[in-house]
């Protein structure tokens, strides 16, 4: 069985040609355009016809950024303002008629590519986390998807982390990706007075960190507790075995991990949360894609 799996993000749109081993056979991408909804389909589906290559396929899975509403089909990602209450599904439906399309938020996608493929094979209860310039996760119950009522559920990003602190792109305030999110986390240093280039970003303040500045060191310590804290919440409420965590942000490696470590040493103490493991995702940018052919093949 061969699935073409889509994963659209507010900077790129990925398509690719993945078989029932997980294995990406094509791959294309396209950069996400953000002000007009056509434009945004067609380059979607310019990117399904490069990984295609003419290919037939059995199904289409599709990650988005959300929110999505997994019952109508339509996505309204906040990092694609031009996609409000997108038919996402009758369209594909439209584009590959005779094949079974599924739909899921990505970080939903992220988690079940993990689970399938990656760092949470053989772990039933997981949710995987994307801290990037967002924070995204998403849940995997009993081996499967757990999307919630509408498809959004395990956006961990969203968990205040500061009651008080900086408004966030979901319109509340202090969420954990106000604290962790990258943009976020370069602005909190750059604050607190550390000297980089303008166009420096969360890749130079790890770099900064690795390299003994104690600026960088504390941004880093603080993103990793507020994300572990919220892990920690997440697993008290879910009953987890896993955490799963990937982005960019989360190649810093033990930078982000340790104080994530040492939030859940912290606050995560009743006994079927102590034993929470936490460990890097092996899919990369990949874990998306094959999260979203999961939901075809493994229906
Ligand atoms: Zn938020």
């Amino acid at each position: 069985m061969t699935v073409l799996a889509l994963d659209v993000g507010g900077t790129k749109i990925a398509a690719g040609v993945i078989d029932d081993h997980g294995e990406v056979l094509r791959y294309a991408t396209r950069p996400t355009p953000l002000t007009d909804l056509d434009h945004t389909w067609a380059a979607l589906m310019d990117a399904a016809r490069e990984a295609l290559d003419g290919r037939e396929v059995d199904g289409v899975g599709v990650a988005c950024a959300g929110p999505v509403d997994s019952g109508f089909g339509t996505v309204s990602p906040i990092n694609v303002p031009c996609w409000q209450d997108f038919p996402l599904i009758t369209r594909l439906r439209a584009a590959f008629p005779n094949v079974a399309v599924e739909l899921a938020g990505d970080g939903v996608c992220m988690a079940l590519g993990e689970h399938w493929m990656g760092a949470g094979r053989g772990a039933d209860f997981l949710v995987g986390l994307v801290v990037s310039t967002g924070v995204g996760g998403g849940l995997v119950l009993h081996g499967r998807p757990y999307g919630g009522r509408t498809g959004n559920a395990g956006h961990i990003g969203h968990i205040v982390a500061e009651p008080d602190g900086l408004p966030c792109s979901c319109g509340g305030r202090g969420c954990v990706e106000t604290v962790a999110g990258g943009p976020h986390l370069v602005h909190w240093a750059r604050q607190r007075g550390w000297r980089a280039p303008d166009n420096a970003d969360a890749a130079h303040l790890a770099a900064a960190a690795l390299t003994g500045d104690e600026i960088a060191q504390t941004a880093f310590d603080r993103a990793g507790r507020a994300v572990g804290m919220a892990i920690a919440a997440t697993a008290a409420l879910c009953d987890l075995d896993l955490a799963v965590v990937g982005g960019g942000i989360a190649q810093a490696g033990d930078l982000l991990l340790d104080p994530i470590r040492q939030a859940l040493d912290d606050h995560a103490r009743l006994s079927y949360v102590r034993n929470l493991r936490v460990v890097p995702a092996e899919l990369s940018a990949h874990a998306g894609l094959v999260g979203a052919a999961a939901l075809v093949i493994r229906s």
